[in-house]
């Protein structure tokens, strides 16, 4: 049987590791219903390179303003999305967007520490709250066993600098307070989320993708996107109800919390 066209929902998508997400879904990921394209600022400069990709198919993607920090954004958005969706339901949110403030423990602000749970934290909080009835919709209707990312599933970026046990090997690198605090929160977020919702049948999950040449992880890091969003992929399509809660790396290797 030919396997159902899903729907997925990408955050942060004008830019990194979003925007590579969402090309190389349309190019490996079908069939594909619809794909909606969050970013903060749709007609700006930096959502250009989205826009173009998005009119090469304008049948699936669908371009949404969303700004994580704001809930009434999260709120609009998400009605937009339902009423393009109609009874189908939502099958995949990826929560990609985050921001990075590089502060220390002395010289880290309020303000840095609220924007930065505002955006990494409340945002995926909010946004699990506000779609959670297209993703229970997706679950009924898919007539897939068990969990997956094709049925039902929100997976959240999350950090190897969130993780408490191996920051003292990073730190003196990477002195990013806001963040790492946040990272380690969105664990926590996504390990209750995937408790409450696992008699929906919604997996929640968190995926490191590496340390990636994008704005964020700067020209030094590691590996391009392209190689980051290809393993992430392939690691989701390989989920099952065993990844449920769980944090992997882009190559599905679990790391330390
Ligand atoms: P980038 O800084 O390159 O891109 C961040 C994206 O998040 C942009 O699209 C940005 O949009 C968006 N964003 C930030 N704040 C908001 C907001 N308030 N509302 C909507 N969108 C927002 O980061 P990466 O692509 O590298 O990172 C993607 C994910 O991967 C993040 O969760 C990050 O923490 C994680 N990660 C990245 C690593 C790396 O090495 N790159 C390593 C480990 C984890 P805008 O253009 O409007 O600012």
């Amino acid at each position: 049987m030919a396997a159902k066209p899903i729907s997925v929902l990408v955050t942060g998508a004008n830019r990194g590791l979003g925007l590579e997400m969402v090309r190389q879904m349309l190019e490996t990921q079908r069939p594909l219903n619809m794909l909606f394209a969050c970013c903060r600022d749709p007609d700006g400069a930096r959502a250009e390179a989205l826009q173009t990709l998005a009119k090469t198919h304008p049948e699936i993607v669908k371009v949404v303003r969303m700004d994580m920090a704001d809930l009434c954004s999260i709120k609009k958005s998400a009605q937009q999305v339902g009423s393009l969706l109609g009874d189908k339901g939502l099958n995949l949110i990826i929560n990609n967007a985050a921001i990075l403030v590089h502060s220390g423990i002395t010289d880290t602000t309020p303000e840095d520490m609220a924007s930065s749970f505002n955006t990494n934290v409340i945002g995926p909080m909010s946004i699990i709250q506000e779609f959670l009835p297209y993703l229970q919709a997706a679950a009924k209707d898919s007539g897939l066993p068990g969990m997956s990312c094709r049925k039902a599933a929100v997976v959240s970026i999350s950090s190897t600098l969130g993780s408490i046990e191996s920051t003292p090997q990073s730190y003196e690198h990477f002195k990013t307070v806001p963040y790492r605090v946040s990272k380690a929160a969105l664990n926590m977020l996504i390990t209750c989320a995937n408790l409450e919702l696992q008699k929906d049948e919604i997996l929640c999950t968190l995926l490191h993708p590496g340390w990636v040449r994008t704005d964020m992880g700067g020209a030094n890091a590691a590996i391009e996107a392209q190689e980051s969003v290809q393993g992430m992929l392939q690691v989701m399509n390989s989920m099952t109800e065993k990844d449920n809660g769980t944090l992997q790396d882009y190559n599905g290797q679990r790391i330390p919390w």
